[in-house]
C-alpha cells in the first residue's frame, strides 16, 4: 500500500487481482472514507482496519467487474452507501446514490467536493471523479494509454479524453491499472523522437524493476507522452500525417486517435 498526501485528503492506494489499483481516500477534516472501485472486499477491509478507518461510500467509475466485485460484501461489513452513475444502476452492485450524469455534475462528501466527469467510451456509463487536483478515472486514461472501447464509439472516447486533458497540468491521475509499461512500449513505437517519452519509459521502468507504481502520473505528463493524448499537439499531427504520407488526405485528430487506438488493439 501506498500514501499520498494531498491538501485536504489522503489517497491509499492497494493494489489488488493482476493489475488493479483500488484507492481510498479519507478526507481529513470529517469522517468521510471513499473507496474507488473495489475489485474485491477482502484486501479493502483488511487495509482499513489497520488504517483504523471505517469507509462510508464506495464510488464507482462503472460497471464492469474488476471495480465492483468488492462492492456488497464492503456494504455489508461496513454499511456504505454506493454512488455510481444513473444510467448504469442496473449493472452496480448495491448502487444507493445513483447519480444523474451529466446534469448533477458535483457530489458534496463530508468537506469533500467530488466533480463528476461523464466520460463514455470504455463503457457507455462511464464517469469520472476529481477532487481537487487529484483525478480517479477508472478505465478511461491510463498511464500512457486509454481504455479499450468496448461500448462507445472512437468519437466518444475522444471527447472524453479531451475533457480529462482539459484539467490543470498539476492534476494526478489515478487509474485503475498498472498498465504503463506495456503501454509506454507502444507509445515508443509511435512516438520515437518525443525526449520526453524516452525519460518515462527511464523512470517508469526503473519503478516497477523496484516494485513501486507507475501511478499516479500527471496530466502534464500524460498530454506530453500519451498517445492517445498526442493528437492534441499539432506537431504530433503534422509528423503523424508526414510519416503516414501514403494516404493523401490529411488525418485530423479524431481520425489519429481513431487508428492509433485500433493499432494498438491489434498490436
Ligand atoms: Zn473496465
Ligand atoms: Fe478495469
Amino acid at each position: 500500500m501506498w500514501t499520498y498526501q494531498h491538501q485536504r485528503f489522503r489517497v491509499y492506494q492497494i493494489p489488488v487481482l493482476r493489475d488493479n489499483y483500488v484507492y481510498i481516500i479519507e478526507d481529513c477534516h470529517s469522517e468521510v472514507v471513499l473507496v474507488v472501485d473495489p475489485s474485491l472486499a477482502e484486501p479493502i477491509i483488511q487495509s482499513c482496519n489497520k488504517l483504523n478507518i471505517t469507509p462510508t461510500h464506495i464510488i464507482n467509475t462503472h460497471h464492469h467487474w474488476d471495480h465492483t466485485d468488492g462492492n456488497l460484501e464492503l456494504v455489508q461489513h461496513f454499511h456504505c452507501e454506493v454512488v455510481g452513475n444513473m444510467a448504469d444502476a442496473q449493472r452496480i452492485p448495491g448502487i444507493s446514490m445513483a447519480m444523474d450524469v451529466p446534469s448533477q455534475p458535483s457530489l458534496t462528501l463530508g468537506a469533500l467536493e467530488l466533480r463528476i466527469l461523464d466520460v463514455p467510451g470504455h463503457t457507455l456509463g462511464h464517469i469520472a471523479y476529481v477532487i481537487d487536483d487529484a483525478l480517479f478515472c477508472g478505465d478511461t486514461l491510463f498511464g500512457a494509454g486509454c481504455g479499450r472501447l468496448f461500448e462507445g464509439t472512437p468519437t466518444q472516447m475522444w471527447s472524453s479524453l479531451q475533457q480529462l486533458a482539459a484539467l490543470d497540468d498539476a492534476t494526478q491521475v489515478y487509474c485503475a491499472h498498472e498498465y504503463t509499461l506495456p503501454n509506454l512500449r507502444f507509445a515508443r513505437n509511435v512516438d520515437a523522437e518525443n525526449t520526453i517519452l524516452k525519460q518515462r519509459i527511464h523512470t517508469d521502468t526503473v519503478s516497477r524493476r523496484q516494485k513501486q507504481p507507475t501511478i499516479p502520473s500527471s496530466i502534464a505528463l500524460e498530454k506530453q507522452t500519451n498517445p492517445f493524448l498526442r493528437p492534441l499537439d499539432a506537431e504530433f499531427c503534422a509528423a503523424y500525417n508526414q510519416q503516414s504520407a501514403a494516404t493523401e488526405q490529411h488525418l485530423q485528430p479524431l481520425d489519429i486517435f481513431t487508428e492509433l487506438r485500433q493499432r494498438k488493439n491489434k498490436w
